[in-house]
């Protein structure tokens, strides 16, 4: 029997078998790097690149963009005497941003929420009485949003298309039937200062400047006093950087793809959620009340 044939065909299954173990820990090491494609926010099954989704992207925490833009939300309002004072400032700086509106509130204050579309600023939904969402029937939800969604085309003669749950609480299911039933985009955040904890004013300047980069949603409350304090700063030092603000659906117009490349080396997130923080399906500070309006 004649065995030297058979032998360099075995040295060259030997050299494949071992190329493809190499590669296979390459992939695998490339797996565990510390990739955050969506900076850390509350919601958490959003992870997935963009490119993975089926359809349109319906959720945002950031969005990856070419340019220096970044979106500045407000939520909860609008309030009677902060946000005329807030929409002054604004006006000064010459910037766009974009309000997530309590119902309830739009209902009440109706010139307010029209002077802000005027101006050139979105309106979005926050729901009409700030409950958690993601406890709730389907039913309740639709009538809190339903409800806004009038209030708001009342005000300002046109439907929001953006909506942001209460502390940032909404299951993936609710995702796809309120973007199914409403049409809204479910906007969450990557930039959040705690501003609701009444931290002081150079604190909430100084956790937004430390976590905001191109791309960021910045969360912010104008129905805090000491909030509305830090946003002179706040805005002079981000423009500072070359940071210009848009509203969200400006923001999502921009969107690019994000690189595969950039995605594995993109850094971890620079600050972690707090215990207790918000977190999709299982949400919810202990007590959610509109006294407490993370989100
Ligand atoms: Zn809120």
């Amino acid at each position: 029997m004649n065995l030297l044939p058979s032998i360099p065909l075995f040295r060259l299954f030997l050299f494949c078998a071992l190329a493809l173990s190499v590669s296979e820990r390459g992939v695998a090491q490339s797996d565990n790097l510390p990739a955050a494609r969506e900076p850390a926010g509350p919601v958490t099954n959003d992870s997935a690149p963009a490119s993975a989704a089926a359809g349109p992207r319906v959720t945002f925490n950031s969005v990856h963009v070419d340019g220096p833009y970044v979106a500045m939300t407000f939520d909860d309002g609008p309030n009677a005497t902060l946000t005329p004072k807030l929409l002054d400032l604004l006006a000064a700086h010459l910037m766009k941003v974009t309000f997530f509106v309590v119902g309830e509130n739009a209902a009440e204050y109706p010139e307010i929420v029209k002077r802000a579309a005027r101006e050139g600023h979105e309106i979005a939904n926050h729901s009409w009485s700030h409950p958690n969402l993601g406890k709730m029937g389907d039913d309740a939800v639709r009538r809190e949003l339903q409800k806004t969604d009038d209030a708001i085309r009342a005000a300002i003669g046109v439907r929001p298309t953006l909506m942001r749950p209460p502390y940032g609480s909404i299951t993936a299911r609710q995702k796809e039937w309120i973007n199914d039933s409403f049409g809204y985009k479910i906007i969450i955040w990557d930039v959040d200062p705690l501003d609701w904890k009444r931290p002081g004013p150079s604190v909430v300047t100084r956790r937004i400047l430390e976590e905001t980069r191109p791309g960021s949603i910045i969360l912010a409350h104008a129905i805090h006093p000491s909030t509305l304090e830090a946003m002179p700063t706040t805005f002079d030092q981000l423009e500072a950087r070359g940071l210009k603000f848009v509203t969200v659906s400006e923001l999502i117009a921009m969107a690019r793809p994000l690189p595969p490349k950039a995605a594995a080396s993109a850094p971890p997130a620079r600050r972690s959620r707090p215990a207790g923080a918000p977190q999709e399906d299982t949400v919810a500070p202990a007590q959610p009340s509109p006294a407490i309006p993370n989100g």
